[in-house]
């Protein structure tokens, strides 16, 4: 699977590639060189809104050409061939780009709003920011954005 880094201005798209599964950095910085060398190091791709910085090295980092969030997620995933799979939804956090572990439900219980621990029963957890995930309506939502990629 490819593994991709975002810059500053693709935070959003970066956010999107989580979600199918793909492994996605966030680098919000002006030092172009760290990009290029941590792309190497990890065999990254860069994604960028920076036509020059694109077109300076042409076989790492490519220029996303799409005016809102999801219209370059959309690119990408075009560009690219990216697979979009029911198993690979929701397995890393969408924030920070971890893999999220499950975790059992009463461990969750004063950690997500009452009406959440009630409906739920299945919950993973981010080990890195803490964040806990579970299948919500915004999970429909995102669903329904995919089918129409
Ligand atoms: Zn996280």
């Amino acid at each position: 699977m490819e593994k991709f880094i975002v810059d500053g201005m693709l935070g959003g798209v970066g956010r999107w590639l989580r979600i199918i599964g793909y492994d996605t950095l966030y680098f919000n910085t002006n030092k172009k060189i760290e990009l290029i060398r941590t792309a190497e190091k990890e065999k990254r791709i860069i994604l960028t809104k920076d036509k020059k910085f694109a077109s300076n090295f042409p076989k790492l980092v490519f220029y996303i050409e799409g005016n809102n969030t999801f219209q370059q997620f959309k690119e990408v995933v075009k560009k690219f061939g990216l697979q979009i799979k029911e198993e690979n939804l929701f397995k890393i956090c969408s924030i920070c780009n971890t893999y999220l572990e499950e975790i059992e439900k009463e461990k969750v219980k004063n950690l997500v709003p009452e009406y959440v621990y009630k409906t739920k029963e299945e919950f993973s957890i981010c080990r890195k920011c803490n964040k806990i995930y579970w299948e919500g309506d915004h999970c429909k939502y995102i669903r329904e954005k995919l089918k129409n990629l």
